[in-house]
C-alpha cells in the first residue's frame, strides 16, 4: 500500500517558511577544518608490522570521523558503508510503477529501493535552488555520499557551484530543464525537457546523465521513452523524503528499510525553517541511530 501524500510531496512548492537571510552565517560550524584530531601515541614507533599500522590508520580514521561529527553537531558518528558490491543487484521496476509495454520496449526501470541486505540507505537531493557553500564543506568533511538531480532553470545562475559538487565525487543527474508535470506534455515536449537537460549536463559537466528523476515523481510511457532516447538507464524515485523538520514515508508502517532511496531538496531558509546542514543533521541523526550507513547509489547500479 502506498502513501500517496508522500509521492505528491516530492518537489512540491515549499510552504511559506521562515523569513530570514538566504545565506546565514552558521553559528555552530567552523568554516575551516581544525588541525588533525590525532597525534601519534607514546608507543607509535614501537609496533612495526602491517597489522599494527592498519590498526593505527583505522583508529585515526575513526578519530577523524568522530571529530568531523562533533564539528557538525552530530551526536553520533555516521556509519561507514560497506565496500561497493562485487556483483550489482538486479534493478527492476517496482510493482505498480510499470507503464504499458515497459519490459518489451526496454524502458529504464522505475524503483524506490535497491534490493540489498546491507544496512544502507541512499541520499538523493533534487532541484538545485539553494547553493549553500557550507553544505558542500559539511558533506566533504563527513564523507557522506549523495546523488543530485538537477533542473536547469534553478541551477543556471551558478553552474560553478555544481561543478564543485561534481569535483568532490557527486554524480549530477537529470531532473528536466524546467521541472514540468510531464504527463501533461506531448512526447516531443517531454523529449525537449529531458533530452535538453542531457545536453546542458553534457555541455556544463562533461558527460550526460545515466539517471533521471521525473519532477514530482510523475511520469508516463512517453517520459520513459523520451528518457531512454537520450541515454537514461535508470529512473530512481524514493521511499522516504526528509525535510528540515520532519520525515515523510511512502510505506504504510513509516519505517526505513535496507536499500531505501531517500529524497530531499536543495532548499534554504527561504523555503523551510533551517539550512541544508540542519536538514542533513535531521537525516543523519535518524539513519545513524537506526544503524544505517549512507552508501553511493551509483555503486549499486
Ligand atoms: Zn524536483
Amino acid at each position: 500500500m502506498l502513501a500517496v501524500a508522500a509521492i505528491a510531496a516530492g518537489c512540491a512548492p515549499a510552504g511559506t517558511g521562515a523569513s530570514g537571510p538566504a545565506h546565514p552565517t552558521p553559528s555552530r560550524q567552523p568554516l575551516k577544518a581544525p588541525p588533525p584530531a590525532t597525534t601519534p601515541g607514546p608507543h607509535a614507533g614501537n609496533t612495526p608490522g602491517t597489522h599494527a599500522k592498519k590498526f593505527k590508520s583505522a583508529q585515526s580514521a575513526l578519530a577523524a570521523r568522530a571529530a568531523a561529527a562533533k564539528r557538525w553537531g552530530l551526536p553520533r558518528i555516521p556509519l561507514t558503508p560497506p565496500p561497493p558490491p562485487a556483483t550489482k543487484p538486479r534493478i527492476t521496476t517496482r510493482e505498480g510503477f510499470e507503464v504499458d509495454g515497459h519490459e518489451k520496449l526496454g524502458l529504464p526501470p522505475v524503483f524506490t529501493t535497491v534490493p540489498t541486505k546491507q544496512r544502507i540507505v541512499f541520499l538523493t537531493i533534487d532541484d538545485g535552488a539553494e547553493k549553500d557553500p557550507v553544505f558542500l564543506r559539511m558533506m566533504d568533511d563527513l564523507q557522506v555520499p549523495y546523488t543530485a538531480f538537477l533542473s536547469d532553470y534553478v541551477i543556471k545562475d551558478d553552474y560553478g557551484y555544481f561543478k564543485r559538487m561534481q569535483r568532490s565525487g557527486v554524480t549530477l543527474n537529470n531532473h528536466t530543464l524546467h521541472h514540468p508535470y510531464l504527463p501533461a506534455l506531448s512526447y516531443r515536449r517531454q523529449q525537449y525537457e529531458i533530452c535538453g537537460m542531457q545536453e546542458v549536463i553534457e555541455e556544463r559537466f562533461g558527460k550526460p546523465a545515466l539517471l533521471f528523476r521525473p519532477p514530482f515523481g510523475n511520469y508516463d510511457r512517453d517520459s520513459l521513452r523520451a528518457a531512454k532516447s537520450c541515454g537514461i538507464q535508470y529512473v530512481p524515485l524514493w521511499n522516504e523524503e526528509v525535510f528540515v523538520d520532519h520525515w515523510e514515508y511512502r510505506e504504510w508502517d513509516q519505517k526505513i528499510r535496507s536499500g531505501d532511496i531517500v529524497l530531499t531538496h536543495f532548499r534554504g531558509r527561504e523555503d523551510w525553517k533551517g539550512t541544508m546542514p540542519d536538514m542533513i543533521r535531521r537525516f543523519l541523526n535518524k539513519v545513524t541511530a537506526e544503524g544505517y550507513a549512507v552508501a553511493r547509489l551509483e555503486d549499486y547500479l
